[in-house]
């Protein structure tokens, strides 16, 4: 049973100053957002004393902000989507473990459009031998999968059993509990790390050296190691959200949803020839979706609401203020497909992630023992568990 003491134990450290020393660890980790806790939950299993720095007072970054969607269909045939499946196996035994609620769902991209249906259908022929496990679904049949679906208009679904949905607020919080009580790692909040060098972390009062060092500071890669970032394309894209108030408790999402839009949003729908003819209507009709690269996806939290989004814009000075127009478009969207019990709408935020127009995350070593470990792209709650085992198997964390 995780209790919120430990953690409290921890902070209290913190204000009493115990901290104002230095520490010797195997793994130090800078962020505690979802990439943090899985190189944390990974090194920590496998015997490592571990400590993880984090600014805030929790993790407030993209981590907490996401869909909690584990979605390896997103992912491109091949290294990127085999390292998808395994994070999603890394996923299952963690979640497990620290008895965290999931909800293994699968997913759905309904088509309510021929071209949509096109590129469904397509996918589901084509992706079988590449190792997706997916299949086309007549409209019975997804209304059987899906009680969240209009049935007026609908041509079918891509049904994948693969995507695993988490309550990110829930995630991000509890985490830290379970890896303090079952591996006594230790968590520095409030401790924001200015400099890593020679081996060590350098926080405002406390200095712990540590055999690997892992900087997993989300969108933040201007404070430390700088010069690896430097002309590397990297810039950030913001993306709006919104949350239902909560479903009745007897009414259930289902498979996390998806719709036409997003085909053209995940590299994995690439290898469709009908996809262009897509993406062209969209932006010949609709040229506002493409404009704030607005797709729609649902999820549903521990506590029944949905989370709806997104939106994608980017640039290095992104408007602080949310466009009241995309969250219109994304809602009228959703309001013409989505058939549930109440779509008023309790919560609107934005989240941040780095991006790069080439690559999906950047990994450098800047020095010995050092990993600068930052996604790219809006995966990284599906892929964090597969980078994290692959980086500490390549420092020799892992055996
Ligand atoms: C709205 C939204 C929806 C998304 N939906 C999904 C989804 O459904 N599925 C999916 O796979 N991906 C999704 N993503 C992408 C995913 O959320 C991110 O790729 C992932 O959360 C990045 O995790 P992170 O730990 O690197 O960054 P963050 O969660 O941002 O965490 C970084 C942490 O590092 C801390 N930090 C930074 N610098 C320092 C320092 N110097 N000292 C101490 N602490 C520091 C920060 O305070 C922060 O808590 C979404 C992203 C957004 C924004």
């Amino acid at each position: 049973m995780i209790s919120e003491c430990a953690l409290l134990h921890c902070l209290q450290h913190e204000g009493d100053n115990v901290l104002a020393h230095s520490l010797k660890v195997d793994v130090a980790i800078v962020g505690a957002g979802i990439v943090g806790l899985a190189h944390a939950h990974l090194a920590a299993r496998a015997g490592k004393s571990v400590a993880v720095f984090e600014r805030n007072p929790a993790a407030l970054g993209a981590s907490i902000r996401n869909f909690g969607m584990i979605r390896p269909i997103g992912l491109p045939a091949g290294t990127l989507h085999n390292m998808a499946l395994r994070s999603r196996e890394l996923w299952l035994e963690l979640l497990t473990e620290a008895e965290l609620p999931f909800f293994a769902t699968g997913s759905l991209h309904a088509a309510y459009r021929e071209d949509e249906a096109a590129v469904a259908q397509e996918f589901s022929q084509k992706a079988p031998s590449l190792g997706y496990e997916c299949a086309w679904l007549d409209p019975d049949q997804t209304l059987a999968r899906s009680p969240a679906l209009r049935p007026e208009g609908l041509l079918g679904a891509l049904w994948s059993p693969a995507e695993i949905n988490v309550d990110p607020r829930q995630i991000i919080r509890s985490l830290p509990l379970f890896l303090i009580e079952r591996y006594g790692v230790q968590f520095h909040f409030n401790s924001a790390v200015q400099r890593v060098e020679q081996q060590c972390v350098h926080a405002a009062e406390l200095h712990c050296e540590a055999d690997a060092i892992i900087v997993a500071g989300g969108d933040d890669f201007q404070t430390l190691f700088p010069e690896c970032f430097h002309d590397s394309k990297l810039t950030r894209c913001k993306l709006q959200m919104m949350r239902t108030a909560p479903q009745p408790s007897a009414w259930k999402l289902g498979p996390t949803l998806a719709f036409g839009l997003t085909f053209r949003h995940y590299p994995a729908f690439e290898i469709c020839g009908t996809l262009p003819a897509l993406k062209e209507r969209i932006a010949r009709d609709t040229p506002e979706l493409d404009r704030f690269g607005i797709h729609v996806m649902v999820s549903q939290t521990s506590l029944g609401e949905l989370t709806i989004g997104d939106s994608h814009e980017y640039g290095l000075a992104l408007n602080i203020f949310d466009n009241p127009e995309i969250n219109r478009l994304i809602l009228d969207h959703a309001k013409t497909y989505l058939r549930v019990p109440t779509l008023e709408i309790a919560e609107q935020w934005h989240g941040v992630y780095a991006s790069h127009p080439e690559h999906a995350w950047l990994r450098v070593a800047p020095d010995k023992g050092v990993r600068v470990v930052t996604f790219t792209s809006g995966i990284g709650m599906t892929m964090s568990f597969g980078l994290a085992e692959e980086t500490l198997l390549e420092m020799g964390v892992l055996p």
